[in-house]
């Protein structure tokens, strides 16, 4: 099973607070998704809604999923407390599902930044899973898997070679090597999927030339690339509700 979920927030991994990305990217990969037949989950930063509904709309009524990633992509949620982050992500749920009619039943944390409490907070608000960690050796941020205590279902973000989190940068970089996984789940955001020219546009607004580098470095369309590694993808809830993951 392969499941395509989107890290849908402000440029740059909300570090500029504009939608350009959103903007210039959701409607080619709507149509990249629904040519290869794929349902796709997209973890909306709720910082965004006031500037994207059409978007959001756009989304729900192709049938994809909209799972929350937070309300404020900027705090460092592995430092809230429950009670800090029940409210961070009681808000991000309630402003996405009064402004799209929907239910949100799935989470994933920004920057991967779970901590002891994520578990418990998302279950006393109703979620139904957590896809908030990554299945790597790699230290750091993604070093979060101790954070599980079963209490929901967990679907981390897969790797290749057993070290890289599925991104689709990653994958236009190295290839498909995905490592075994119950779920295969590969990971975008929207200011991925930018051209070459509009990436180095973006360049002159602040971002690092190393960071750059690694966006303008690639071997194939990224939205190509997900259409053949995601012709299969499902929804993170469909595939919850099946009961394949627990
Ligand atoms: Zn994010």
């Amino acid at each position: 099973m392969t499941s395509i979920t989107v890290d849908y927030e402000f440029d740059w991994g909300g570090r500029i607070k504009t939608a350009h990305a959103i903007e210039r990217v959701t409607f080619p990969l709507l149509e990249s998704l629904e040519k290869v037949g794929a349902k796709a989950t997209f973890f909306v930063s709720a910082e965004t809604v006031a500037s994207t509904k059409p978007m959001l709309e756009a989304i729900v009524k192709a049938g994809h999923e909209i799972g929350s990633h937070g309300f404020n992509h900027d705090l460092k949620y592995d430092t809230l407390n429950k009670e800090a982050l029940i409210e961070e992500i009681h808000s991000s749920k309630v402003t996405l599902e009064d402004a799209l009619g929907i239910s949100v039943v799935g989470f994933r944390t920004p920057q991967f930044r779970k901590n002891r409490f994520t578990e418990e907070a998302l279950l006393s608000m109703g979620f139904e899973y957590d896809s908030s960690s990554v299945n790597t050796s790699l230290k750091g941020r993604y070093e979060h898997r101790q954070h599980e205590f079963g209490l929901l279902p967990e679907i981390p973000v897969s790797t290749i070679y057993n070290r890289f989190p599925a991104g689709i940068k990653w994958i236009n970089l190295l290839g498909a090597a995905f490592d075994p996984a119950e779920v295969r789940v590969i990971y975008l955001h929207p200011f991925d999927l930018l051209s070459m020219t509009e990436t180095l546009f973006s360049y002159r607004r602040g971002i690092s030339p190393l960071v750059l580098a690694f966006y303008l470095a690639r071997f194939a369309s990224p939205l190509k690339t997900l259409e053949k590694v995601g012709k299969d993808s499902m929804t993170l809830a469909s595939i919850v509700a099946q009961g394949k993951v627990g």
